[in-house]
Parts: structure tokens; C-alpha cells; sequence
């Protein structure tokens, strides 16, 4: 098996979802005991907020490429930025290990077109939705994103910081999510990108009333993917 290095603490609240989700992973498709080799260097978010609110992006890259260094020398095999937001400097954190990046944008951009999706809707930070980095990735693969309009960008960031990254999930909110992703849908949004990493914490992929994407499960999942691959898994064994 090999080591997966996360890059985390953006929020710790997600990290710990991607922790959880990639040794259940690894349980279910090795089975017994097994879990996953994983190397954890978690940030501190503080500092990263400030960075990001003073649009100190050059700052972040290499603060960021700093850990995915720690973390290759560590033996990590791969690395993930666990945060939609922070791919914004993806290609900078890339360069500065050997070990393969594997992009939340890309992985996500393949599971909706596996499905046949080509015009979701994105809840995802304010900079993830306005900064152009994500959108024109997804371009890139094919798909058009659609995202919010301003005032509705606005409450979606603000229940991301506000609440989510705190832990805290309220039924409010939810109900505000829920109206911003039915407005999409009357302008013909075909899916829903949960395009933040907490965004799991309040809303369930399943229960939406379009297909839902959710990127820290899909991240999670191509990790595992990396970490297993050439590996004997349950169902080969089985047959
Ligand atoms: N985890 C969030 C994301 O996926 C937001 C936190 C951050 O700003 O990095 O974008």
C-alpha cells in the first residue's frame, strides 16, 4: 500500500472527514483490519485565513509547498490539499514534490462526467467561486460550472467560515442552501458540486433534487485509488 499524504487543517472539521472516509475505504475494499498508511501534516487555518483574505496567494504557495515537501520526505507517495480553495496555488504545490499531486478538481470534473453531468452548480467558498481557477479547470475537462449569483455567493461563503468550518451545522442554513440550489435548477443546473469540504457536514449528496458531487468523498475515494492500486482488493479476491 502506499502512503498518502494530506495536506490538512483547512478546516480540521474536513480533515477529519477525509480521515475517516479514506480508512473506510481501505476497510472495505482490503477487509479485516486493514487501514490506510496516511500522513497528516493539519495547518494552522488561522494562518492560511489571513493569507486568503489578504489575497496573499504567493505567500500560501509556499507555505503549502513547504508540507508537501515535509510530507514526500515523510514517504508520502501522493499528496492532497484538502480544500477546494486552496488548489487556487495547486500547480505551485505540484512543482515542488515528486510525488503526484491528485488535483480535487480534476477527480471531481471526472465523476460528473462519468455521469453524464455538464452543467452543475457550484457551492464552494467566495474565492473558489469567483477566482476563475476552478471554473476554467472544469472548462478544461468539458463542464460548464454554474455558480450562485452575489448575494447568494455571500451566504453560501458565510456558512462555509461562519458556521461549517467551525462545526457548527444548523437547520437554517441548510433550508438557505437548499433554496440557492433549487433556484439553479430552474436555469438548468443538471448537479450540484458540494465544492467545499465541510460542505458534506450539512448537506447529503443524496438528498438533493439534482445529482450531488460530493468533492471530499470523490478526493477521498481517488486517494484510495492511488494508495490500492496493483493491490489484490475484496471483490478480486473474491472471484
Ligand atoms: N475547506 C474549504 C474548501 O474546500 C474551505 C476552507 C478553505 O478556505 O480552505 O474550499
Amino acid at each position: 500500500m502506499r502512503k498518502i499524504g494530506l495536506i490538512g487543517g483547512m478546516s480540521f472539521e474536513s480533515s477529519a472527514i477525509y480521515y475517516r472516509m479514506i480508512n473506510e475505504a481501505v476497510r472495505a475494499r482490503l477487509g479485516g483490519f486493514h487501514s490506510a498508511e496516511v500522513l497528516l501534516h493539519s495547518v494552522d487555518f488561522q494562518t492560511i485565513v489571513d493569507l486568503q483574505k489578504t489575497g496573499r496567494w504567493d505567500d500560501a504557495a509556499r507555505h503549502l509547498s513547504e508540507v508537501a515537501r515535509g510530507l514526500e520526505t515523510a514517504g508520502a507517495a501522493c499528496v492532497l490539499i484538502c480544500t477546494n480553495t486552496m488548489h487556487i496555488i495547486a500547480d505551485e504545490v505540484e512543482a515542488a514534490t515528486s510525488a503526484p499531486l491528485i488535483n480535487i478538481i480534476d477527480e471531481t470534473a471526472r465523476a460528473l462526467k462519468s455521469a453524464g453531468a455538464a452543467r452543475p452548480l457550484l457551492l464552494a467558498t467566495r474565492y473558489t467561486m469567483e477566482q476563475g481557477f476552478y471554473t476554467q479547470r472544469m472548462a478544461g475537462h468539458g463542464i460548464e460550472v454554474l455558480v450562485p449569483d452575489a448575494d447568494e455567493r455571500n451566504l453560501v461563503h458565510d456558512i462555509i467560515f461562519d458556521e461549517l468550518c467551525a462545526g457548527v451545522v444548523l437547520d437554517t442554513s441548510r433550508e438557505t442552501l437548499m433554496a440557492v440550489i433549487e433556484q439553479a435548477r430552474t436555469k438548468g443546473a443538471d448537479a450540484i458540486i458540494l465544492g467545499c469540504t465541510e460542505i458534506c457536514l450539512i448537506l447529503d449528496p443524496k438528498n438533493l433534487p439534482l445529482p450531488g458531487f460530493d468533492s471530499t468523498a470523490i478526493h477521498a475515494e481517488a486517494a484510495v485509488d492511488f494508495a490500492l492500486a496493483g493491490l489484490p482488493q475484496k471483490d478480486e479476491q473474491a472471484a
